[in-house]
C-alpha cells in the first residue's frame, strides 16, 4: 500500500474517528480517506454507498464486517458490480469475523480480507498475518488475558482480553478491559513472526437494530450513547419490539433523572420519539449462556 492510496472507511462517526490516536489521524491527513458512518444503513444509505464506492475506487476498504456485508450484499441485490474497483485489500475490525463474512466481502470486491483486532478503544492490537494467525502488535501493548477475579491466566485458557497500552501519549490505557474473550496461542506461528498469537476471540455481539422508520443501524450507535457515562459500569441494550428497547445499566453511583433523561433522548433519536425506552438499573450483567458478552440484542427480524 502506498501513502495517498484511497481509502474508504465504514465506521461509527467522526466523534469517534477523532478519539482515534494520533497515528491514526497523521495517517488519515496522508491518506484520500472517506468516511462512511456505518450507523444508519438505510436502503437509500446503501445505494448512496454502493454509488460513492464505484466512483472513489478504494484501493482499501476498512470497516466492520457486517457494514462491507450489508454494502456487497445491497449491490448484489441490485446487480451493480464492486468487483472491478481495484481494492486491494479489505481491513476488518471491531468485530468478530466469519468466514461467511469473509468469502462474501472477498467475492464482492475480489480482494483478500485481512482481519484486525482493536480499532477503536485501544488502537490495533493485533493484525492477522498471511498464515491467518493473530499477532499481537507487541512492541508497544500488553495484553493479558484475566479470570472473571482480574487474575491473568496462562497462554491457552480462555478469559477476557484487557490491554495495556504504552504508546498512546494522549492517555495510557492500563489494563483496559476491551470486554472481549479470548486467549493467548500456546505454539509458534507457521509464519515464523515471533509475535505473540491471540487466538479464539469471541467479540462483543452487535447486532443491527431498526429504527421505527426502517433505518437499520449498527448496535454501536446505541452503544455509545451509554458507554461513555462515567458511572455505567455494565449494560446490555434489548430491542424487544419497534416500538419498545430496554436498556439494562450497571451504575455506580445510581443514575440521576437528568441523565436517565438524556439516555431516553439519545435513544429516541436514534429509533423513533414513539419508541418507549425502559431504563433498568441492574447489579450485574449475566452473559449469554455461551459464555459469549452479548451488548446489544434485536429481537426485532
Ligand atoms: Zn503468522
Amino acid at each position: 500500500m502506498d501513502i495517498g492510496d484511497r481509502e474508504a472507511v465504514l465506521w461509527g462517526s467522526p466523534i469517534e474517528l477523532r478519539a482515534q490516536d494520533r497515528l491514526r489521524r497523521v495517517r488519515d491527513a496522508l491518506l484520500r480517506t472517506t468516511l462512511l458512518p456505518a450507523f444508519a444503513m438505510s436502503p437509500a444509505r446503501l445505494a448512496h454507498y454502493v454509488e460513492q464506492l464505484r466512483r472513489l475506487r478504494p484501493r482499501m476498504l476498512f470497516g466492520y464486517p457486517s457494514a462491507l456485508c450489508r454494502i456487497a450484499s445491497h449491490a448484489q441485490e441490485h446487480d451493480v458490480p464492486l468487483d472491478g474497483l481495484g481494492v486491494k485489500v479489505a481491513f476488518v475490525t471491531a468485530e468478530r469475523l466469519y468466514e461467511e463474512q469473509r468469502a462474501q466481502i472477498a467475492a464482492a470486491f475480489s480482494c483478500p480480507v485481512a482481519n484486525g483486532y482493536g480499532g477503536r478503544d485501544a488502537g490495533f492490537i493485533a493484525h492477522e498475518c498471511p498464515d491467518g494467525g493473530m499477532h499481537i502488535t507487541a512492541e508497544d501493548i500488553i495484553v493479558e488475558i484475566v479470570d472473571a477475579g482480574g487474575q491473568p491466566l496462562p497462554a491457552g485458557r480462555t478469559g477476557q482480553i484487557v490491554v495495556t497500552h504504552l504508546a498512546t501519549q494522549d492517555y495510557p490505557f492500563i489494563r483496559y478491559a476491551t470486554g472481549d474473550v479470548g486467549a493467548l496461542g500456546t505454539a509458534p506461528c507457521a509464519c515464523g513472526r515471533g509475535l505473540p498469537l491471540l487466538q479464539h476471540i469471541e467479540g462483543r455481539s452487535t447486532d443491527f437494530l431498526t429504527a421505527v422508520d426502517g433505518t437499520v443501524m449498527h448496535g454501536l450507535a446505541l452503544v455509545y450513547i451509554v458507554r461513555e457515562l462515567p458511572q455505567v459500569r455494565g449494560f446490555k441494550i434489548i430491542q424487544e419490539s419497534l416500538l419498545r428497547t430496554r436498556v439494562l445499566l450497571v451504575c455506580l453511583p445510581r443514575l440521576d433523572a437528568a441523565t436517565r433523561a438524556a439516555i431516553v433522548s439519545g435513544f429516541q433519536a436514534r429509533l423513533g420519539a414513539q419508541v418507549d425506552i425502559s431504563i433498568e438499573e441492574v447489579d450485574e450483567i449475566a452473559a449469554e449462556a455461551s459464555g459469549k458478552y452479548r451488548y446489544v440484542v434485536s429481537r426485532v427480524a
